[in-house]
């Protein structure tokens, strides 16, 4: 895999793992599906295996991946949602063509009508964001508190308080910074 690419962000929740495909969103954005071969990429490794992508259907992607992000970040907030932006989700729902499937070891599977259609995809995606910001779903949407992410999550700790979107990431990034700073101050107040 060429280096120059970035890598992917994955998470349990489709949507979400979706809108990740972005990631730094108010510090220095990291566009993870630079080119239409790399949502083929993320697509695949998602269930969603298509064999081709053009720019324009990476175009209805990325503006389906803001429309959630801009759906759930205003779920997560208590605001109304921007109704241009249901719009946009609800049309890639709609216009999709992906059939749930039941493999005989008992697991989902998606089938899409043609592995050029991304479109289909996009519907599968489409319709798990409106699970879980309809409330649909087990959890509760809520932001990073990371100040140079604040991407939507999908939090279904019992609690319901994580703080970040990736642990691995944004909670690891702010326990190094504290570590830093209590270091700092233990060191000014030895002087
Ligand atoms: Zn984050």
């Amino acid at each position: 895999m060429p280096a120059e690419f970035p890598d992917f962000r994955l998470g349990s929740v489709l949507a979400t793992s979706f809108t990740a495909t972005l990631t730094e969103r108010q510090g220095e954005a990291v566009e993870r599906i630079p080119a239409p071969h790399r949502l083929v990429d993320w697509l695949a490794i998602n269930g969603l295996a298509v064999d081709s992508c053009t720019t324009d259907q990476l175009d209805l992607a990325r503006e389906l991946r803001e429309s959630i992000h801009a759906a759930a970040t205003a779920a997560a907030t208590q605001e109304p949602l921007p109704a241009s932006v249901v719009q946009v989700i609800n049309d890639r729902s709609i216009q999709g063509r992906a059939a749930a499937v039941l493999t005989p070891e008992g697991n989902r599977r998606w089938r899409l009508s043609s592995t050029s259609r991304v479109e289909d995809a996009l519907s599968v995606i489409a319709a798990d964001a409106i699970s879980i910001i309809s409330g649909e779903r087990d959890g509760k949407l809520a932001l990073c508190a990371s100040p140079t992410c604040r991407a939507a999550f999908f939090d279904t700790s019992q609690s319901r308080s994580r703080k970040w979107c990736d642990m691995n990431t944004c909670g690891n990034r702010q326990k190094k910074a504290r570590f830093i700073a209590n270091q700092r101050k233990n060191a000014g107040s030895a002087e």
